[in-house]
Protein backbone atom coordinates (compact mmCIF):
# COMPACT_ATOMS: atom_id res chain seq x y z
CA UNK A 1 0.00 0.00 0.00
CA UNK A 2 1.30 3.18 -0.68
CA UNK A 3 2.30 5.85 1.58
CA UNK A 4 -0.89 8.61 2.82
CA UNK A 5 0.12 11.77 1.37
CA UNK A 6 -0.46 15.62 2.80
CA UNK A 7 -2.07 17.33 0.09
CA UNK A 8 -1.48 21.15 -0.05
CA UNK A 9 -3.74 23.40 -3.18
CA UNK A 10 -2.68 26.69 -3.77
CA UNK A 11 -4.69 29.80 -4.52
CA UNK A 12 -2.56 32.02 -6.02
CA UNK A 13 -4.89 34.66 -5.80
CA UNK A 14 -5.71 38.13 -3.48
CA UNK A 15 -8.38 40.76 -3.19
CA UNK A 16 -5.12 42.76 -2.82
CA UNK A 17 -1.12 41.83 -2.07
CA UNK A 18 -0.14 43.39 1.41
CA UNK A 19 2.90 45.14 2.37
CA UNK A 20 4.82 42.62 3.35
CA UNK A 21 3.94 39.90 1.48
CA UNK A 22 6.25 37.70 -0.91
CA UNK A 23 4.23 34.42 -1.40
CA UNK A 24 3.05 33.53 -4.82
CA UNK A 25 -0.07 35.54 -5.02
CA UNK A 26 -1.62 38.08 -7.25
CA UNK A 27 -4.69 40.91 -7.13
CA UNK A 28 -6.86 41.10 -10.52
CA UNK A 29 -6.34 38.12 -12.06
CA UNK A 30 -10.28 37.37 -11.41
CA UNK A 31 -10.58 36.43 -15.05
CA UNK A 32 -8.43 33.39 -14.31
CA UNK A 33 -10.31 31.98 -11.37
CA UNK A 34 -11.90 29.13 -13.77
CA UNK A 35 -9.04 28.20 -15.81
CA UNK A 36 -7.11 28.16 -12.80
CA UNK A 37 -9.19 25.38 -10.66
CA UNK A 38 -9.99 23.31 -14.04
CA UNK A 39 -5.69 23.19 -14.35
CA UNK A 40 -5.75 22.89 -10.25
CA UNK A 41 -8.71 19.65 -11.10
CA UNK A 42 -6.34 18.25 -13.94
CA UNK A 43 -3.38 18.50 -12.24
CA UNK A 44 -4.67 16.53 -8.43
CA UNK A 45 -7.14 13.89 -10.86
CA UNK A 46 -3.56 13.08 -12.78
CA UNK A 47 -1.27 12.85 -9.05
CA UNK A 48 -4.00 10.58 -7.93
CA UNK A 49 -3.83 8.32 -10.85
CA UNK A 50 -0.35 7.66 -11.44
CA UNK A 51 0.12 6.38 -7.51
CA UNK A 52 -3.26 3.98 -7.56
CA UNK A 53 -5.35 6.68 -6.09
CA UNK A 54 -3.35 6.26 -2.16
CA UNK A 55 -4.81 8.07 0.88
CA UNK A 56 -4.89 11.80 1.40
CA UNK A 57 -4.70 12.23 4.73
CA UNK A 58 -4.81 16.19 5.55
CA UNK A 59 -5.83 18.60 2.79
CA UNK A 60 -4.93 22.53 3.12
CA UNK A 61 -5.83 25.23 0.73
CA UNK A 62 -3.59 28.20 1.01
CA UNK A 63 -2.67 31.09 -0.61
CA UNK A 64 -3.52 33.60 -1.49
CA UNK A 65 -6.79 33.82 -0.40
CA UNK A 66 -8.99 30.83 -0.97
CA UNK A 67 -12.04 32.80 0.18
CA UNK A 68 -11.35 35.09 -2.57
CA UNK A 69 -12.46 32.45 -4.61
CA UNK A 70 -16.64 31.47 -5.72
CA UNK A 71 -17.61 28.61 -3.11
CA UNK A 72 -18.26 26.45 -6.60
CA UNK A 73 -14.99 26.71 -7.64
CA UNK A 74 -13.75 25.23 -3.77
CA UNK A 75 -16.08 22.57 -4.20
CA UNK A 76 -14.85 21.49 -8.21
CA UNK A 77 -11.34 21.63 -6.49
CA UNK A 78 -12.43 19.87 -3.20
CA UNK A 79 -14.14 16.99 -5.50
CA UNK A 80 -11.07 16.73 -7.58
CA UNK A 81 -9.13 15.92 -4.37
CA UNK A 82 -11.83 13.05 -3.27
CA UNK A 83 -11.73 11.57 -6.58
CA UNK A 84 -7.88 11.41 -7.19
CA UNK A 85 -7.52 10.38 -3.08
CA UNK A 86 -8.89 8.33 -0.83
CA UNK A 87 -9.84 11.00 1.84
CA UNK A 88 -10.76 9.70 4.94
CA UNK A 89 -14.46 11.12 6.08
CA UNK A 90 -12.31 12.54 9.61
CA UNK A 91 -9.61 13.95 7.55
CA UNK A 92 -8.53 17.70 8.33
CA UNK A 93 -9.17 19.98 5.53
CA UNK A 94 -8.20 23.55 6.47
CA UNK A 95 -8.79 26.46 4.42
CA UNK A 96 -7.24 29.70 4.93
CA UNK A 97 -9.68 32.78 5.37
CA UNK A 98 -9.04 36.42 4.71
CA UNK A 99 -11.14 38.69 7.09
CA UNK A 100 -11.82 41.32 4.60
CA UNK A 101 -13.27 38.56 2.25
CA UNK A 102 -15.85 36.23 4.37
CA UNK A 103 -19.25 36.49 6.03
CA UNK A 104 -21.45 33.84 7.58
CA UNK A 105 -22.80 32.45 4.08
CA UNK A 106 -19.39 32.04 2.64
CA UNK A 107 -17.98 30.04 5.89
CA UNK A 108 -21.32 27.87 5.42
CA UNK A 109 -20.85 27.27 1.83
CA UNK A 110 -17.26 26.02 3.27
CA UNK A 111 -18.77 24.01 5.95
CA UNK A 112 -20.77 22.22 3.49
CA UNK A 113 -18.31 21.09 1.37
CA UNK A 114 -16.24 19.75 4.02
CA UNK A 115 -13.67 21.83 5.48
CA UNK A 116 -13.71 21.52 9.17
CA UNK A 117 -10.49 23.66 10.21
CA UNK A 118 -9.99 27.29 9.28
CA UNK A 119 -7.04 29.32 9.51
CA UNK A 120 -7.95 32.90 9.85
CA UNK A 121 -5.12 35.83 8.98
CA UNK A 122 -6.32 38.07 12.01
CA UNK A 123 -2.68 39.42 11.95
CA UNK A 124 -3.53 42.16 14.31
CA UNK A 125 -6.41 43.80 16.63
CA UNK A 126 -4.84 47.03 16.25
CA UNK A 127 -6.18 49.07 12.68
CA UNK A 128 -2.89 51.26 13.21
CA UNK A 129 -0.79 48.21 12.49
CA UNK A 130 -3.36 46.69 10.32
CA UNK A 131 -3.23 49.65 8.15
CA UNK A 132 0.77 49.61 8.39
CA UNK A 133 0.59 45.93 7.03
CA UNK A 134 -1.53 47.07 4.26
CA UNK A 135 -4.78 44.31 5.15
CA UNK A 136 -7.56 45.37 3.97
CA UNK A 137 -9.58 44.48 6.88
CA UNK A 138 -9.92 46.54 10.60
CA UNK A 139 -9.32 44.76 13.61
CA UNK A 140 -13.86 44.83 14.07
CA UNK A 141 -14.06 42.95 11.02
CA UNK A 142 -11.28 40.64 11.68
CA UNK A 143 -13.64 39.38 15.21
CA UNK A 144 -16.73 39.20 13.14
CA UNK A 145 -14.86 36.68 10.78
CA UNK A 146 -13.68 34.94 13.32
CA UNK A 147 -17.78 35.14 15.19
CA UNK A 148 -19.41 34.27 12.03
CA UNK A 149 -16.90 31.31 11.25
CA UNK A 150 -18.19 30.33 14.65
CA UNK A 151 -22.02 30.42 13.72
CA UNK A 152 -21.73 28.73 10.28
CA UNK A 153 -20.61 25.86 12.80
CA UNK A 154 -16.28 25.38 12.91
CA UNK A 155 -15.18 24.15 15.91
CA UNK A 156 -11.50 24.26 15.24
CA UNK A 157 -10.15 27.61 14.51
CA UNK A 158 -6.55 29.21 13.86
CA UNK A 159 -5.61 32.85 14.25
CA UNK A 160 -2.60 34.30 12.27
CA UNK A 161 -1.06 37.07 14.15
CA UNK A 162 1.71 39.19 13.01
CA UNK A 163 4.56 40.40 15.38
CA UNK A 164 8.00 42.61 15.34
CA UNK A 165 6.41 45.60 13.34
CA UNK A 166 8.88 48.02 13.68
CA UNK A 167 8.37 50.32 17.16
CA UNK A 168 5.23 47.77 18.15
CA UNK A 169 4.94 48.65 21.46
CA UNK A 170 4.29 45.31 23.91
CA UNK A 171 1.29 47.14 25.26
CA UNK A 172 -0.57 46.85 21.88
CA UNK A 173 0.72 43.42 21.22
CA UNK A 174 -0.48 42.28 24.37
CA UNK A 175 -4.16 43.75 23.46
CA UNK A 176 -3.95 42.15 20.51
CA UNK A 177 -2.71 38.71 22.19
CA UNK A 178 -5.53 39.23 24.81
CA UNK A 179 -7.83 39.87 22.04
CA UNK A 180 -7.51 36.78 19.96
CA UNK A 181 -7.05 34.67 23.65
CA UNK A 182 -10.96 36.18 24.74
CA UNK A 183 -12.42 34.52 20.84
CA UNK A 184 -10.86 31.14 22.69
CA UNK A 185 -10.00 30.38 19.21
CA UNK A 186 -8.59 26.75 19.23
CA UNK A 187 -5.16 27.28 17.60
CA UNK A 188 -3.16 30.17 17.18
CA UNK A 189 -0.04 31.09 15.06
CA UNK A 190 2.10 33.72 15.34
CA UNK A 191 5.19 34.93 13.29
CA UNK A 192 7.75 37.50 13.52
CA UNK A 193 7.60 39.81 10.93
CA UNK A 194 10.26 39.39 8.07
CA UNK A 195 11.30 41.97 5.19
CA UNK A 196 11.09 40.26 1.90
CA UNK A 197 13.30 41.41 -1.05
CA UNK A 198 10.88 42.78 -3.92
CA UNK A 199 8.05 44.01 -1.22
CA UNK A 200 6.85 47.49 -0.88
CA UNK A 201 7.76 46.92 2.39
CA UNK A 202 11.73 46.04 1.32
CA UNK A 203 11.13 49.46 -0.76
CA UNK A 204 10.18 51.60 2.46
CA UNK A 205 13.05 50.22 4.52
CA UNK A 206 15.33 51.01 1.45
CA UNK A 207 13.74 54.42 1.09
CA UNK A 208 14.28 55.22 4.97
CA UNK A 209 10.69 55.56 4.91
CA UNK A 210 10.17 52.45 7.84
CA UNK A 211 12.55 51.15 10.30
CA UNK A 212 14.36 47.38 9.88
CA UNK A 213 12.35 45.10 12.15
CA UNK A 214 14.68 44.15 15.46
CA UNK A 215 15.39 41.09 16.25
CA UNK A 216 16.00 42.00 20.02
CA UNK A 217 12.66 43.81 20.11
CA UNK A 218 10.92 40.32 18.71
CA UNK A 219 12.54 38.37 21.24
CA UNK A 220 10.59 40.60 23.83
CA UNK A 221 7.33 40.29 22.36
CA UNK A 222 8.01 36.72 21.40
CA UNK A 223 8.43 35.95 25.23
CA UNK A 224 5.94 37.64 25.83
CA UNK A 225 3.26 35.54 23.88
CA UNK A 226 5.03 32.53 25.14
CA UNK A 227 3.93 33.82 28.87
CA UNK A 228 0.15 34.98 27.71
CA UNK A 229 -0.55 31.88 25.39
CA UNK A 230 0.66 29.13 28.46
CA UNK A 231 -0.81 31.59 31.28
CA UNK A 232 -4.15 30.99 28.95
CA UNK A 233 -4.08 26.83 28.48
CA UNK A 234 -2.11 27.15 25.33
CA UNK A 235 0.34 24.47 24.60
CA UNK A 236 3.09 25.60 22.35
CA UNK A 237 4.22 22.49 20.01
CA UNK A 238 6.09 24.29 17.31
CA UNK A 239 8.28 27.06 17.75
CA UNK A 240 5.43 29.49 16.39
CA UNK A 241 2.29 27.33 17.05
CA UNK A 242 -0.34 27.11 19.63
CA UNK A 243 -3.33 24.83 20.68
CA UNK A 244 -5.67 24.00 22.92
CA UNK A 245 -4.87 20.64 24.74
CA UNK A 246 -6.44 18.98 27.58
CA UNK A 247 -5.90 15.30 28.68
CA UNK A 248 -8.50 12.87 29.64
CA UNK A 249 -9.31 13.46 33.56
CA UNK A 250 -12.07 11.41 35.10
CA UNK A 251 -15.11 14.07 34.63
CA UNK A 252 -13.58 14.94 31.48
CA UNK A 253 -13.77 13.31 27.87
CA UNK A 254 -10.15 13.99 25.95
CA UNK A 255 -9.95 17.14 23.88
CA UNK A 256 -9.60 16.54 20.48
CA UNK A 257 -5.87 17.20 19.09
CA UNK A 258 -6.02 21.20 17.86
CA UNK A 259 -2.36 20.71 16.39
CA UNK A 260 -2.38 21.45 12.98
CA UNK A 261 -2.44 18.07 11.43
CA UNK A 262 -0.80 18.92 7.86
CA UNK A 263 1.45 20.77 9.05
CA UNK A 264 3.27 18.25 10.96
CA UNK A 265 3.71 15.94 8.26
CA UNK A 266 5.88 18.78 6.90
CA UNK A 267 7.77 19.33 10.49
CA UNK A 268 7.84 15.14 10.71
CA UNK A 269 9.59 15.23 7.12
CA UNK A 270 6.55 12.89 5.75
CA UNK A 271 5.38 13.33 2.26
CA UNK A 272 2.99 15.69 1.05
CA UNK A 273 1.92 16.55 -2.62
CA UNK A 274 1.49 20.68 -3.79
CA UNK A 275 -1.04 21.21 -6.05
CA UNK A 276 -0.89 24.77 -8.08
CA UNK A 277 1.38 27.90 -9.27
CA UNK A 278 4.58 27.41 -7.86
CA UNK A 279 3.12 24.75 -5.16
CA UNK A 280 5.80 22.59 -3.41
CA UNK A 281 6.02 18.65 -3.24
CA UNK A 282 7.81 16.30 -1.34
CA UNK A 283 7.93 12.65 -1.81
CA UNK A 284 10.16 9.10 -1.52
CA UNK A 285 13.15 11.82 -0.82
CA UNK A 286 12.66 14.12 -3.78
CA UNK A 287 11.32 17.99 -4.07
CA UNK A 288 9.73 19.40 -6.93
CA UNK A 289 8.23 22.50 -7.32
CA UNK A 290 5.41 23.87 -9.77
CA UNK A 291 6.26 26.89 -11.82
CA UNK A 292 4.90 30.23 -10.54
CA UNK A 293 3.32 32.30 -13.20
CA UNK A 294 -0.81 31.48 -13.09
CA UNK A 295 -1.05 31.49 -16.75
CA UNK A 296 2.25 29.50 -17.58
CA UNK A 297 0.49 27.32 -15.30
CA UNK A 298 -2.75 26.99 -16.74
CA UNK A 299 -1.18 26.67 -20.42
CA UNK A 300 1.01 23.61 -19.23
CA UNK A 301 -1.60 21.95 -18.01
CA UNK A 302 -4.00 22.42 -20.43
CA UNK A 303 -0.99 21.15 -22.97
CA UNK A 304 -0.80 17.94 -21.10
CA UNK A 305 2.22 18.79 -19.49
CA UNK A 306 3.70 18.82 -16.54
CA UNK A 307 3.87 22.24 -14.58
CA UNK A 308 6.67 21.05 -12.51
CA UNK A 309 9.64 23.53 -12.87
CA UNK A 310 12.64 22.22 -11.08
CA UNK A 311 13.20 19.23 -8.33
CA UNK A 312 15.92 18.13 -6.12
CA UNK A 313 16.98 14.74 -5.07
CA UNK A 314 17.77 15.06 -1.54
CA UNK A 315 21.13 12.60 -0.20
CA UNK A 316 21.44 11.20 3.02
CA UNK A 317 23.48 13.76 4.97
CA UNK A 318 20.82 16.52 3.66
CA UNK A 319 18.14 14.11 4.77
CA UNK A 320 19.08 13.74 8.53
CA UNK A 321 19.92 17.68 8.50
CA UNK A 322 16.25 18.23 7.54
CA UNK A 323 14.89 16.01 9.40
CA UNK A 324 17.11 17.45 12.87
CA UNK A 325 16.09 21.07 11.60
CA UNK A 326 12.22 20.45 11.24
CA UNK A 327 12.12 18.00 14.04
CA UNK A 328 13.22 20.48 16.59
CA UNK A 329 10.70 22.84 15.81
CA UNK A 330 8.76 20.66 17.43
CA UNK A 331 8.90 21.72 21.36
CA UNK A 332 7.51 18.86 23.30
CA UNK A 333 8.08 16.00 20.89
CA UNK A 334 11.85 16.96 19.73
CA UNK A 335 13.00 14.07 17.32
CA UNK A 336 12.42 10.46 18.04
CA UNK A 337 15.36 7.58 17.82
CA UNK A 338 12.41 5.58 16.52
CA UNK A 339 11.28 7.65 14.06
CA UNK A 340 15.05 8.62 12.78
CA UNK A 341 15.80 4.77 12.87
CA UNK A 342 13.14 4.05 10.31
CA UNK A 343 13.46 6.55 8.10
CA UNK A 344 17.20 6.13 7.83
CA UNK A 345 18.31 3.29 9.45
CA UNK A 346 20.26 5.35 11.70
CA UNK A 347 20.04 6.76 15.43
CA UNK A 348 20.73 9.89 16.94
CA UNK A 349 24.08 9.17 18.53
CA UNK A 350 25.42 7.61 15.98
CA UNK A 351 24.10 10.31 13.00
CA UNK A 352 24.86 13.66 16.06
CA UNK A 353 26.23 12.61 18.80
CA UNK A 354 28.85 14.92 18.72
CA UNK A 355 26.34 18.01 17.67
CA UNK A 356 24.06 17.11 20.52
CA UNK A 357 26.56 16.33 23.44
CA UNK A 358 28.12 20.00 22.52
CA UNK A 359 24.06 21.60 22.04
CA UNK A 360 23.24 19.50 25.65
CA UNK A 361 26.07 21.15 26.99
CA UNK A 362 24.88 24.89 26.27
CA UNK A 363 21.84 24.26 27.86
CA UNK A 364 19.97 24.54 24.10
CA UNK A 365 19.12 20.66 23.79
CA UNK A 366 18.14 18.23 26.07
CA UNK A 367 18.19 14.51 25.82
CA UNK A 368 15.26 12.03 26.96
CA UNK A 369 14.34 8.83 26.67
CA UNK A 370 14.28 8.04 22.59
CA UNK A 371 14.21 11.41 21.78
CA UNK A 372 15.86 15.17 21.81
CA UNK A 373 14.00 18.45 22.17
CA UNK A 374 15.08 21.73 22.65
CA UNK A 375 15.22 23.00 26.06
CA UNK A 376 13.13 27.08 27.09
CA UNK A 377 16.61 28.16 26.11
CA UNK A 378 16.79 26.26 23.05
CA UNK A 379 13.71 27.71 21.73
CA UNK A 380 14.61 31.08 22.30
CA UNK A 381 18.18 30.44 20.42
CA UNK A 382 16.36 28.23 18.03
CA UNK A 383 18.43 29.34 15.12
CA UNK A 384 21.93 28.46 17.58
CA UNK A 385 20.93 24.89 17.44
CA UNK A 386 19.69 24.57 13.52
CA UNK A 387 22.83 25.68 12.03
CA UNK A 388 24.75 22.94 13.78
CA UNK A 389 22.81 20.07 11.99
CA UNK A 390 22.75 21.92 8.56
CA UNK A 391 24.50 19.61 6.21
S1 LIG B 1 -3.73 38.28 2.06
FE1 LIG B 1 -2.06 36.87 2.68
S2 LIG B 1 -1.33 35.92 0.79
FE2 LIG B 1 -2.57 37.72 0.20
S3 LIG B 1 -1.07 39.38 -0.05
FE3 LIG B 1 -1.85 39.49 2.09
S4 LIG B 1 -0.40 38.23 3.28
FE4 LIG B 1 -0.07 37.73 1.11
Amino acid sequence: MSTPLALYLHIPFCAARCAYCDFNTYAGLETLFEPYIAALGQEIRSAGAQRGRPVGRTIYIGGGTPTVLPAELLAQALAACREAFAIAPDAEITSEANPGTVDRPRFAALRSLGVNRLSIGVQSFDDAELHWLGRIHTAAEAQAAFEAARTAGFDNISLDLIFGLPDQRPATWMQTLARAISLAPEHLSLYSLTVEPGTPLAERVARGLAAEPDDDHAALLYEIACDMLAAAGYEQYEISNWARTGGATPDRLPMPDYRCQHNLVYWRREPYLGFGAGAHSFEAERRWWNVRPVSEYIWRIAEGRSAEAGSEAIDQKTALGEAMMLGLRLIGEGVSEARLVAQFGIGLEEAFGRQIGRLAQRGLLERLEGRVRLTPRGKLLGNQVFVEFMP
